[in-house]
C-alpha cells in the first residue's frame, strides 16, 4: 500500500448518520406543524417524498444550477405539494426549522470516534464537504470530532463541490497535501470516489448498503472500525 499522510473525509452519510439524524428532525417537524391534520398520510410518506425531491434539488444544487435558500425551502414546498398543500410560509417555517435543528442532532456511524481515534494520531485527518457551512461546523463540534480534523474544507468555502476537480484542487491547497499521499474517504461514489479518482487521488468506498458497482476504487469498507485493518 502508498503512505499516505492525508486523509479526507465526507461528512454526511460517512462519519455523520445523516439519515437517522433526519429521521427525529421529520419526527418532530411531522408533530408541530400537525402535518397529519393538513392530509400528509404518514411520516414515512412524508419522508418519502421529500427524499425524492431533496435528491432531485441537490443534484441540480451541486450543479450550481439553484441556490441554497431555493434548494432549501423547495424541498418542502414540493413535498407539502404533493400532500396538495399550498402554503409556502409553512415550507418556509419548516425548513428554517430543519436547518436549526439538524446539526444538533449527534449521531455518528457505529465506532466513529474509536476509528478516528485510532488514525489520529497517524495522519492528517480533514473534511470535505458539501453540506451548507452553517450546519456543518456545528455538527462537527457537537458529535465531538472537532478535535481530530485539521482542516475541514467546505464547498461554499471552496465556490466549487464535489465531484468537480477545483474543490479538491482547494483542498490541497489549504492543507499543502498532494494527492499522491492522499485518499478520500466516503460514501458516494459519484461525489466523493470518482471526484478523487479525477485529480489522481486514492479512495476508500465506504458502502454501508453494500451496494454493487462497477467502479474500481483502491479500497472498499462495509464499516468505519474496518479503516483500522487499512490504515
Ligand atoms: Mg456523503
Amino acid at each position: 500500500m502508498k503512505t499516505y499522510k492525508h486523509l479526507f473525509f465526507d461528512l454526511d452519510r460517512t462519519l455523520w448518520d445523516f439519515d437517522k439524524n433526519a429521521d427525529e428532525t421529520f419526527k418532530i417537524i411531522y408533530s408541530k406543524y400537525g402535518l397529519q391534520n393538513r392530509g400528509v398520510s404518514s411520516l414515512e410518506a412524508f419522508r418519502e417524498v421529500y427524499e425524492k425531491h431533496n435528491n432531485l434539488l441537490w443534484s441540480f444544487y451541486r450543479k450550481g444550477e439553484i441556490k441554497k435558500v431555493i434548494l432549501n425551502v423547495r424541498r418542502f414546498e414540493m413535498s407539502l405539494n404533493n400532500f396538495g398543500i399550498q402554503d409556502t410560509t409553512l415550507a418556509c417555517d419548516i425548513a428554517d426549522e430543519y436547518t436549526s435543528m439538524d446539526p444538533n442532532r449527534i449521531y455518528l456511524f457505529p465506532n466513529t470516534i474509536e476509528t478516528l481515534e485510532y488514525l489520529f494520531p497517524k495522519y492528517k485527518l480533514h473534511l470535505i464537504t458539501n453540506g451548507f457551512e452553517e450546519v456543518q461546523y456545528p455538527k462537527i463540534a457537537l458529535s465531538g470530532m472537532k478535535k481530530f480534523f485539521d482542516q475541514v474544507i467546505t464547498s461554499e468555502e471552496a465556490g466549487c463541490k464535489k465531484p468537480e476537480k477545483d474543490i479538491f484542487y482547494f483542498a490541497f491547497e489549504k492543507t499543502g497535501a498532494t494527492p499522491e499521499e492522499s485518499i478520500m474517504i466516503g460514501d458516494d461514489l459519484e461525489v466523493d470516489i470518482l471526484g478523487a479518482r479525477s485529480v489522481g487521488m486514492d479512495q476508500v468506498y465506504v458502502n454501508y448498503h453494500h451496494k454493487e458497482h462497477d467502479e474500481e476504487v483502491t479500497m472498499e469498507v462495509n464499516d468505519l472500525i474496518s479503516l483500522t485493518g487499512l490504515f
